[in-house]
């Protein structure tokens, strides 16, 4: 089950004037065949070093990478078969699709035949028959990275490596991208290793999740695991975009604890794991945008509407209260589209069960 295996990496980077940086600081990951691992987190939080440890381009300070039940660690990039693809696309502009395809097959002196057969296989799974005497800069960014997505398969990889290989392309062309590199990978049954700082595009894609930060692994799930039961405040708000809240644990019973909150008081299900509370703790409390419910009028939380933004099946609303601003987010069922304008007044109340409850 675990084929490829990383094993407390670390990486340092040292500036020359006595400064190291440690970009990666022991992380441990199993990774399964034919699974889509994505590792997730903020800018700087060390995925771009853990990924290029794994392709061999960098090396790691300690630790090891064992593919297989074989540790790699030495092993040049060249023989690892692991391709990556990039940002920036990385195709070369002076050659064809064609030639950018067979780039890697060329170098590895594969028979003329061979190599045409396979780069129309290639070229065909990710749709790009007919293109194969262009240049890059006459294709579409999407197309662009369909041909290194192809530059990548031809080479029939065991592992796939991605940097954020969507960043680069608009809305659109980045939903229909991913479902194209999700659909290859599930076809052809490649382990992905998989990167990005977005989190629906990992939650949408992804079989399980690593989130990273301060280059530690702070939580790893599949997608539900991770937006349903964030292990932190970090997870939550990095994921699910949380609102937080500072409250003050008043009564405990065996399924919820109370929480003053804002003048009022909440009821908050008892974590199944983990923290334990007791009467007076400072709490955060963490709740997602679509369990805050809206209405007209005045209640127990009460605020003002200071953006509305209509999303067709759902509306964004962020709202001025006492202490700050929060987003709900409200469906537009049929028949019955909330639409608060800017400025008007409302209640607000929490869908209990979404809480989460943290020690301050
Ligand atoms: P991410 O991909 O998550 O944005 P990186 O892995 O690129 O993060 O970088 C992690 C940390 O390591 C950052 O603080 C970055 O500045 C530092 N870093 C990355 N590469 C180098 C390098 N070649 N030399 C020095 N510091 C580096
Ligand atoms: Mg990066």
């Amino acid at each position: 089950n675990d084929y490829l295996m990383l094993k407390n990496l670390v990486k340092d980077f040292h500036d020359g004037r006595g400064n190291t940086v440690r970009a990666v600081d022991d992380i441990s990951l199993s990774i399964a065949k034919g699974d889509f691992v994505t590792l997730l987190g903020p800018s700087g939080c060390g995925k771009t070093t853990t990924l290029r440890m794994v392709a061999g381009f960098e090396v790691q300070s300690t630790g090891d990478i064992i593919l297989d039940g074989r540790k790699i660690n030495t092993i040049p990039a060249f023989d690892r078969n692991m391709p990556m693809v990039f940002q920036s696309y990385a195709l070369f502009p002076h050659l064809t699709i064609f030639e950018n395809i067979a780039y890697g097959l060329k170098i590895r002196k594969m028979p003329k035949e061979v190599i045409k057969n396979d780069v129309a296989l290639a070229a065909q799974m990710v749709n790009l028959v007919g293109l194969e005497d262009r240049y890059p800069g006459e294709l579409s960014g999407g197309q662009q990275q369909r041909v290194a997505l192809a530059r990548a398969l031809v080479l029939k990889p065991e592992i796939i490596l991605f940097d954020e290989p969507l960043s680069n392309l608009d809305a659109k062309l980045r939903i229909q991208t991913r479902t194209e590199i999700k659909r290859v990978q599930q076809l052809l049954g490649i382990t992905a290793l998989y990167v990005t700082h977005d989190q629906s595009e990992a939650l949408s894609i992804s079989d399980t999740i690593v989130i990273m930060n301060n280059g530690k692994i702070v939580q790893s799930g599949s997608p539900e695991e991770i937006y349903n039961h964030p292990a932190g405040p970090f997870v939550s708000d990095f994921i699910g975009n949380a609102n937080f809240f500072d409250g003050v644990v008043t009564e405990i019973d065996n399924r919820f604890i109370s929480v003053s909150l804002l003048g009022s008081e909440v009821q908050v299900p008892l974590p199944t794991a983990g923290q334990s509370f007791s009467k007076g703790d400072e709490v955060v409390l963490a709740i997602k945008p679509e369990a805050v419910e809206v209405r007209p009028g005045k209640g127990a939380f009460n605020g003002k509407i200071e953006v509305s933004s209509f999303l067709g099946a759902t509306t964004e609303y962020k709202i001025e209260y006492a202490d700050g601003f929060m987003t709900a987010i409200t469906p537009n069922t049929q028949g019955e589209i909330h639409n608060y304008r800017y400025g008007q007044e409302i209640a607000f109340s929490f869908k209990k069960e979404f809480f989460r409850i943290y020690k301050r």
